[in-house]
């Protein structure tokens, strides 16, 4: 990767901020980072990112803004819900949320009310706090009961699974996880979904890029819904999206 390692304006108008950007520059030029979340953009997506799109309001939808002026903030929407459609085989996009853990916290608003239940994998097994764990407002507000992983294996007990949503009927079943390092079966967690009448959200931050690449199964002709960041194997820059078919497009 190659750095745009001069900010003039920057170091014009704040030095100790630009210090402390060149810093986290050479630190990130001169280690080797294994977090899996994170991400080494490209010089095309640092660009786009430090662009004048930052001045706009764009409260809304494309074509329907609380604000004038949207022209081009339109157009660049357009072609990102396009290029998600396309690259995932989706019908429907929503690329506005600024990060995963609203984005998730959009499908809760969207399939469940406050106090419901919801289930998703355990924290410690591998899970999202935002799956419904206690500390994250998705279990400060909805009822999180959660399924892991067999000690034996370290592979999802799809028994346990079907047990834990027959007798609790959440409204919402999430898969996918943050430390998961397996193939996740998504034609069985739909099937488990069917069975108990809860919608499955296909949680896939970590894999998205995989799946794009056609390295991992898609989650596509079997979760309602699918959330992903785009800042981490999709590498693009901070930022979620939502996409489902057409008939939870409203929602
Ligand atoms: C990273 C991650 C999120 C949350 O994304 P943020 O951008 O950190 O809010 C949600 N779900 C999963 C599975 C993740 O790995």
């Amino acid at each position: 990767m190659s750095l745009p390692l001069s900010h003039p304006a920057l170091l014009a108008a704040d030095p100790e901020l630009a210090a402390l950007v060149a810093a986290e520059e050479r630190l990130q030029s001169d280690t080797l980072r294994l977090i899996p979340s994170e991400n080494y953009v490209s010089t095309a997506v640092l660009q786009a990112s430090g662009t004048v799109l930052q001045n706009k309001y764009s409260e809304g939808y494309a074509g329907r803004r609380y604000y004038e002026g949207q022209q081009n903030i339109d157009k660049v929407e357009t072609l990102a819900v396009e290029r998600a459609k396309a690259l995932f085989g989706v019908e429907h996009a929503n690329v506005q949320p600024y990060s995963g853990s609203p984005a998730n916290l959009a499908v809760y608003l969207a399939f469940a009310e406050p106090g419901d239940t919801v289930m998703g994998m355990a924290l410690p097994m591998g899970g999202h706090l935002t799956h419904g764990w206690g500390v994250s407002a998705t279990g400060k507000w909805f009822r999180g009961v959660q399924y892991g992983v067999r000690a034996d294996t370290g592979l999802i007990d799809f028994d346990e699974v079907r047990e834990l949503a027959l007798k609790e009927r959440p409204k919402l079943i999430f898969c996918g996880g943050t430390a998961l390092p397996r193939t996740i079966d998504f034609a069985a967690f739909a099937e488990i979904a069917r069975e108990a009448g809860a919608v499955l959200v296909a949680d896939v931050a970590h894999i998205a890029g995989l799946i794009a690449g056609g390295a991992h199964p898609s989650p596509v002709p079997h979760a309602d819904v699918i959330s992903t960041t785009t800042h981490k194997t999709l590498r693009g820059p901070r930022g979620a999206m939502l996409m489902s078919r057409e008939e939870h497009a409203k929602a």
